[in-house]
């Protein structure tokens, strides 16, 4: 192991340098010494916060006021009630809801994030748009900013790589000290009074996929390499309880020849999608994350985004379109056969469904077969396609916790001093894959992480107070 362990008792250990690293920062910057491990040397761009789209919902933050847009917890928590039919845990939708815009000026303020609101078109189940996200919409730059301030902020050690394989308790059933072992081998106990499972979820673990998330146990796994379920093993070893192991955010929009995301801001600004034979199969503006399992369902379980110039030019801010189209996986032609011809569809069902297309945008048209009210413009040669393959990006299940992060056994009681969050944590999403809306990986990853160290604050300053009286 290389890093700065420590002999002395730490205040928190975290495990997992993604959105625990906000919890870091607000524990150090509430006077707690705090040691990060990881196993990933390369977690800068490796794990799923560095993969992400950088895609953070704040519900009334000051970016929102600015720009006249009306919005509130209540109004994020009915979107979510909404988009998982009243399935998601409404306690921490709630506290995560009212937690969404201090956090995001917190990580504009405190952690140094370039923040901006994303109002150039709206994500699926958002009402009103709330989502924040820095330059280049990539979550490496969001990561990179928060290292920086880690790594400049006194009281917060890094251990890289070093994996957290368990925690030890004392006779009261409280964490007193976290067991990290690194590559060679190597154990080693570090004493501290609380540890913060910020591991993610399992999607690295294709046994427990299999079992958990059947529908797209076939589909490319797009997230961290070190996604094992180890924060969720090491709960329930201690008591305690999993919940929504079922729930997951999938993606419909992976190119299949450079593995690189798309992006749903292609479908928002009018694109659609066809199955290999040219047929829409749905209304796209659902959401990306279920469409990953009616992809999977089509023949082959592949498929094409077409899109045209003007839709090209939109998503260039993105980082990830930027990189697919620089990847060549873009194809490009002037008329509707040569399309065809390009991308092996059938040509009338192709003609057929971007006739729909323009017929749905231009108003010609009453209603369309897929229940899709929006289309933005109609789409115009010269025409694009990229073929896209459905993904898991990550599992939204996992140890269940309170709004304050602490690890809850079966009987509702909190394990003392352990906490979990991101995909370690239960998440926001309900069941499956309909639930996820855009912001709700990161929201919990990074918010409940920040939680955790307040909460503990909160209880080391009641300690302190109380070994003074
Ligand atoms: C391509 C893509 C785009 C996405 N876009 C968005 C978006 O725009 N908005 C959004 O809200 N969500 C998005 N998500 C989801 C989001 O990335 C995740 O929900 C979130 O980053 C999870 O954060 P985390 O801290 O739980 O996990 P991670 O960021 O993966 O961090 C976990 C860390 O724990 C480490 N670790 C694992 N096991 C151990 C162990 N035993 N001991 C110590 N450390 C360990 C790992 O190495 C890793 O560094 C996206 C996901 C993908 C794949």
């Amino acid at each position: 192991m290389s890093g700065d362990a420590q002999e002395a008792a730490v205040d928190l250990v975290v495990a997992g340098a993604g959105g625990g690293l906000a919890g870091a920062l607000r524990a150090a910057q509430a006077g707690l010494s705090v040691l990060v491990v990881d196993p990933d040397e390369q977690f800068l761009r490796g794990n799923n916060t560095s993969m992400s789209t950088a895609m953070v919902p704040g519900a009334g933050s000051r970016w929102q006021r600015e720009a006249g847009i009306e919005d509130s917890p209540e109004r994020f928590v009915a979107d979510i009630a909404a988009k998982t039919h009243g399935t998601a845990d409404p306690a921490l939708a709630a506290a995560l809801a009212r937690i969404s815009a201090p956090l995001v000026e917190w990580l504009a303020d405190e952690a140094g994030l370039p923040l901006s609101l994303v109002t150039d078109f709206a994500y699926p189940g958002h009402s009103v748009h709330r989502l924040h996200t820095v330059e280049g919409r990539h979550g490496s730059t969001l990561l990179r900013h928060l290292y920086d301030r880690v790594r400049s902020a006194p009281g917060i050690d890094l251990l890289v790589p070093a994996r957290l394989i368990d925690v030890e308790r004392g006779a009261g059933g409280e964490v007193t000290g976290a067991v990290v072992e690194d590559p060679g081998g190597h154990r080693e106990t570090i004493p501290t009074r609380a540890v913060l499972l910020a591991t993610n979820g399992y999607g690295a673990d294709r046994e427990l996929v299999a079992r958990h998330l059947p529908e797209i146990a076939a589909a490319d796994y797009h997230g961290g390499q070190f996604s094992r379920g180890d924060g969720l093993r090491i709960g329930l070893r201690h008591g305690a309880r999993a919940a929504y192991l079922d729930a997951y955010q999938g993606h419909a929009a992976l190119a299949r020849r450079s593995r690189t995301l798309v992006g749903w801001a292609t479908i928002m600004h009018g694109a659609i999608m066809v199955d290999r034979d040219g047929r829409r199969f749905g209304d796209e503006t659902t959401g990306y994350s279920e469409y990953a399992a009616a992809l999977a369902a089509r023949p082959e379980a592949r498929g094409w985004i077409v899109l045209d110039r003007r839709i090209h030019d939109l998503c260039l801010p993105f980082t990830d379109f930027r990189q697919t189209v620089d990847a060549g996986a873009l194809v490009w032609a002037d008329d509707l056969d040569t399309l065809a011809r390009r991308t092996g569809c059938d040509p009338a069902a192709l003609k057929e469904s971007i006739a729909g297309q323009a017929a749905q945008a231009g108003g010609s048209a009453d209603r369309d077969a897929f229940g899709r009210t929006f289309f933005e413009e109609p789409l115009r040669a010269p025409y694009a396609a990229v073929e896209v393959i459905p993904a898991l990006f990550h599992t939204q299940g996992g140890l269940a916790v309170d709004g304050d992060a602490r690890v809850l056994t079966e009987d509702g009681s909190p394990v003392p001093g352990l906490f979990a969050s991101g995909g370690a944590a239960h998440g926001i999403s309900g069941h499956g894959a309909g639930g996820y809306l855009a912001g709700n990986g990161l929201l919990p990853a990074l918010g409940l992480a920040w939680q955790a160290a307040t909460a503990l604050s909160h209880t080391h300053t009641h300690a302190e107070r109380h070994e003074h009286s």
